[in-house]
């Protein structure tokens, strides 16, 4: 099998599994070497059923006290059984599993390896694995991977198609040349993509990882440079002149521009009227008004007769700055088009034939934008929103769409200036440093789930002061875990416990996405009083009237993604509160939730994570898919993003990329990851 051969080609892949594969995103053996795992499981000892704690996975050894009892609840089945070992007696909890029952016999002794959770200050043992005492001791103290997942495919099938992929690939060719393997102290890639998906200890776990994540900062600062090179002082065939329309616009605002963004706005004008092609990135934290910034670039240009779009990460996203461009511009004779996935064929053609004969001034949309049959007719400003979104693939894909076009990119990401420099290397920085006034900060607490009612009540006295709210849950629906909350039972829950006439909606990603937008746009016109929603909204959404935002399971999310969801509110004027709920309180999760808690300040946030996290521990399940990066993240791995940025600028271009190319498959990775920057 070679790297670019269909999964179908590995031994017990089908047509049904194959097309779950493509679920996730896999359609080559390679891509499926590069699924890599979302974490480990480690097999620990056995601990005594006394000294457990909450919010771990544990393993104890222990016989069966009682017979185990059945019963239903609504459409779930619980089983229960309580087990004791000499110290102490817990009860084992299996959902939809009502099998279980069977299984267990009194007086056997059990080794069970599940999760502790805390109900009703009693400790429980949820979903419990029984091992037998064979499998127990081949699996103590190794690492096993945790997939992330689709319903239809479980984590074993996932190995067992690595494990096949890895023996019948040919996995010698390694782009990285051995100097600068040797100077860093990398693994050969083949090594370190067994070790990703199967270490044989932590420690090989975390030399696996140093040296895939070498790569893909290797990889990002080639193509940095590669970028620099040719873009750098290019002189531009969009030369601007003063815009009377934008002036006018912000005459008409209902508030004055921030010095803040006026700087950033003032860097933007010099640049598209400088004569050579604009390469910035504008960063602010949330809700330091980085849209209108943008909006003004793009009407700009489009008074300067020349085309611009503007790409968001996400539909709902998209949907919403359509909404508000169209709004602000169409008074000023601007023509605004809407391009995104889920418009029909027919929809997409008329837009296409507007955007081609220019009738349409500025384009809003998704990645769509970038598909190959949307063709512009004089694209003179691209603009990334939410960059930390997208990779360097996608910012280029837009890029390439125009013939030299100015290019502008949102990004909300607090990065420390060295890392930006060599993250953003090709790029100028406007820095959005301070937030419009009137806003008063968020107020938050972090509390654990028997602060429920009070959250409940609180979120009525909102509603009842005209304002609306956000509950934010890890899970979409049932299928995916029982141990999270998820938005479907969980506006279920709430509408038995909020006074009938709250108009709760709820929201998630699996949606199909002309309903999605229905429900955002609903929300968004205030026809709705409450969403529940997975983190669908996080990016970059704004509805000033949502004053709540209360995250359930918050220990399940990063700090990072914490703070942006923490940015939905705070956008007008009114006070607005955040609750972050822990599903359990250990010490660890409530240490972790307090830094947020306690501050909202994006760039202490990070800093603060990134210390808790300290380095190298990779064993948690947070990615931040940062940039467009799967492993690689830029606070945790500072360190080797330097090491990689070091290693491509010790050689010249041409030598390094020649160097890379002896040893193969170069192309084929520069490729993927940069789209078509190279060659
Ligand atoms: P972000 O930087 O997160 O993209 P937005 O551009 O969505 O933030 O702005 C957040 C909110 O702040 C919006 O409702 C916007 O209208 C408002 N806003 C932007 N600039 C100002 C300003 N200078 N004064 C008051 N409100 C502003
Ligand atoms: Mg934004």
């Amino acid at each position: 099998m070679e790297l670019n051969s269909s999964i179908r080609e590995i031994k017990g892949i089908g047509e049904k599994s194959g097309k779950l594969f493509n679920k996730l995103g896999v359609y080559t053996v390679g891509e499926l070497l590069c699924f890599y795992p979302r974490g480990y499981d480690i097999f620990g000892q056995i601990e005594p059923v006394s000294s457990l704690q909450e919010g771990r996975t544990v393993i104890i050894e222990a016989a069966l006290k009682y017979l185990p009892k059945v019963t239903a609840s609504g459409n779930l089945k619980v089983t229960r059984a309580v087990f004791k070992d000499t110290g102490g007696s817990i009860t084992a909890i299996w959902f939809n599993m009502p099998f279980m029952a069977k299984m267990l016999h009194m007086g056997t002794h059990y080794i069970l390896r599940g999760r502790t959770a805390c109900r009703n200050g009693v400790l429980e043992l949820h979903q419990a694995k029984i091992l037998t005492r064979q499998e127990y001791s081949n699996l103590t103290g190794t690492l096993q991977p945790v997939y992330h997942l689709t319903a239809g495919l479980t984590g074993n099938a996932i190995a067992k198609a690595v494990k096949t992929a890895l023996c019948e690939t040919d996995l010698n060719g390694d782009f990285l040349p051995a100097c600068i393997r040797k100077e860093n102290n990398l693994m050969p890639w083949k090594k370190a993509v067994h070790a990703i998906h199967f270490p044989k200890d932590k420690e090989e776990c975390i030399n696996a990882r140093r040296r895939l994540v070498f790569d893909e900062f290797f990889l990002f600062a080639l193509a940095a440079r590669q970028m620099k090179k040719t873009k750098g002082q290019i002189p531009s065939k969009y030369i601007m002149n003063n815009s009377v329309l934008a002036q006018k616009l912000l005459n008409s605002l209902p508030y004055k521009l921030t010095k803040a963004q006026d700087a950033a706005w003032q860097d933007i004008q010099k640049d598209m009227q400088s004569g050579k092609v604009m390469n910035r990135l504008v960063q602010g934290d949330v809700g330091s008004g980085k849209t209108i910034v943008a909006l003004l670039s793009l009407l700009m240009a489009a008074e300067n007769g020349f085309q611009g779009a503007i790409m968001a990460p996400t539909e709902v996203l998209a949907l919403q700055h359509y909404e508000t461009f169209t709004a602000l511009l169409e008074p000023l004779g601007i023509k605004t088009g809407l391009l995104t996935g889920s418009l029909t064929a027919a929809q997409k053609k008329k837009v296409y034939a507007q955007i081609l004969a220019q009738e349409t001034d500025i384009i809003i949309g998704t990645h769509a934008l970038v598909q190959e049959k949307a063709e512009y007719k004089n694209l003179g400003l691209v603009v990334t929103d939410e960059q930390h979104r997208f990779g360097v693939k996608q910012r280029e894909a837009l890029y390439s769409k125009g013939k030299e076009p100015h290019m502008l990119v949102m990004s909300a990401t607090p990065i420390p200036r060295t890392l930006a420099i060599i993250l953003y290397g090709e790029l100028d920085i406007s820095v959005i440093d301070t937030m419009p006034e009137g806003r008063k900060p968020v107020k938050n607490c972090v509390v654990n789930t028997s602060y429920r009612p009070q959250a409940y009540k609180f979120m009525q006295k909102e509603i009842q002061a005209g304002h609306q709210v956000y509950v934010i849950c890890p899970m979409a629906d049932e299928s995916e875990n029982m141990e999270a909350e998820n938005v479907i039972s969980y506006s279920q829950m709430l509408r038995e416990k909020i006074p009938p006439g709250t108009r709760i909606e709820f929201l998630h990603g699996k949606m199909p996405p002309a309903q999605k937008n229905s429900i955002m746009e609903s929300f968004a016109a205030h026809k709705t009083d409450i969403l529940v929603s997975t983190t669908v909204i996080e990016v970059g959404i704004n509805v000033p009237e949502a004053t709540v935002m209360m995250v359930e399971n918050a220990e399940r999310f990063g700090l990072a993604q914490l703070h942006q969801l923490r940015g939905r509110v705070g956008r007008g004027t009114a006070q607005s509160y955040c609750i972050f709920m822990a599903g359990n309180s250990s010490s660890e999760v409530m240490d972790r939730l307090t830094v947020i808690g306690n501050s909202n300040d994006g760039f202490y946030i990070a800093e603060q994570d990134l210390k808790m996290r300290g380095p190298g521990d990779f064993f948690g399940i947070r990615q931040s898919g940062e940039l467009g990066f799967k492993l690689a993240d830029i606070y945790q791995d500072a360190d080797i993003l330097k090491a990689a940025n070091k290693a491509v600028s010790n050689f010249s271009s041409g030598d390094i990329i020649k160097m890379c190319m002896e040893n193969g498959r170069l192309k084929e990775q520069i490729m993927s990851y940069t789209g078509t920057v190279f060659l």
